[in-house]
């Protein structure tokens, strides 16, 4: 050991001496909160915030993947590193658009219940600065719970007072019909029915309908990817040359559904049209090389789509310090 690295060490050993002795180094409390859930970056001039709305930790129902047995998903949760093992965990995650002169929110979570886990999304839009007075437009992808529970507050009161609600027609027409209600299989597809009507029962004079292949709001074009329900819709948001596609459930958690895109979710309504659509999407977001946002992406949900074989992968864009 040479005369300068001993005399280095015996001064760093001197001072870590001090420091122990220092009531400066006491215990800190740990926190056991997590950080804020919000995400900005820019598409041309608009600037994109993805908003959590937390993420439901839930025993891994029977046949969450419809077509393959319990023991091969739960074989691939574990494959691909999911935990808890038996468990699966499915985010959820809106996105804003500030356009400069307009708010546009797609999607609105879980609402506020009893569950802390979800329902976070008024948390966080606060966090990143926003009121929920100041959403000019709400686009609903479609009318799942998990997409339109947000739409209220904890009180029934609606959830953001001045926006303009946009519904996919075609999902409004069948989820809201008495008839396609009173024919329903007993069971999940039953009790959507339920939820969503009694969810959207005081909003029918007070939503507009979109259709697709449409600027529906400033920079926002409607995508037919029907089959996860009839009227599933994605987005195309562009501002100039730059691109990125709002997905919304065009899979489910990634780990299943892109690395294999024949599997389906038990939530797909069509699950022949939704496998479809699943490689009609992602054949197109790969050639393109676009980014893709979605919905049930691990936060901040947003990345790249590669052909990975038979199926695809995600890339998650990296994080940025700076939007
Ligand atoms: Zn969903």
């Amino acid at each position: 050991m040479t005369e300068i690295t001993r005399r280095a060490m015996l001064a760093g050993t001197a001072a870590l001496a001090a420091l122990a002795a220092s009531p400066a180094l006491a215990a800190a409390p740990q926190s056991g909160q997590q950080a804020p859930g919000f995400y900005r970056y820019k598409v041309g001039d608009l600037e994109l915030t993805q908003l959590s709305d937390g993420a439901g930790t839930f025993p891994m129902p029977d046949h969450f993947v419809a077509n393959v047995s319990n023991e091969t998903a739960i074989a691939e949760a574990a494959k691909a590193y999911l935990a808890p093992a038996g468990k699966i965990t499915v985010p959820f995650n809106p996105v804003l658009i500030n356009t400069g002169s307009k708010l546009i929110l797609i999607d609105t979570g879980n609402g506020a219940g009893p569950n802390p886990a979800v329902g976070r999304l008024l948390t966080n839009l606060a966090a990143a600065g926003y009121s929920p007075q100041q959403i000019d437009t709400v686009v609903i992808s479609h009318l799942h719970p998990d997409h339109i529970n947000g739409l209220h507050t904890k009180d029934g009161k609606l959830a953001f007072p001045n926006a303009e609600v946009l519904m996919p027609q075609a999902d409004w027409a069948f989820w809201m019909s008495e008839e396609n209600a009173a024919k329903a299989k007993e069971g999940m597809t039953k009790n959507y029915f339920t939820t969503i009507q009694k969810a959207l029962a005081d909003m029918k004079g007070h939503v507009a309908m979109y259709g697709w292949d449409k600027e529906i709001a400033p920079g926002v074009t409607s995508i037919n990817t029907a089959g996860h329900t009839p009227g599933h819709t994605s987005f195309a948001v562009s501002s100039g040359k730059d691109k990125v596609f709002v997905q919304s459930d065009v899979t489910n958690i990634p780990a299943f559904f892109l690395r294999h895109p024949d599997w389906h979710v038990m939530f797909d309504n069509d699950p022949a049209l939704a496998q479809k659509t699943r490689h009609r999407f992602y054949d197109m977001a790969a050639s393109e090389k676009a980014i893709v946002v979605g919905y049930h992406f691990p936060f901040p949900a947003v990345g790249h789509v590669e052909k990975d074989g038979a199926g695809y992968r995600l890339v998650p864009v990296s994080w940025s310090g700076v939007v």
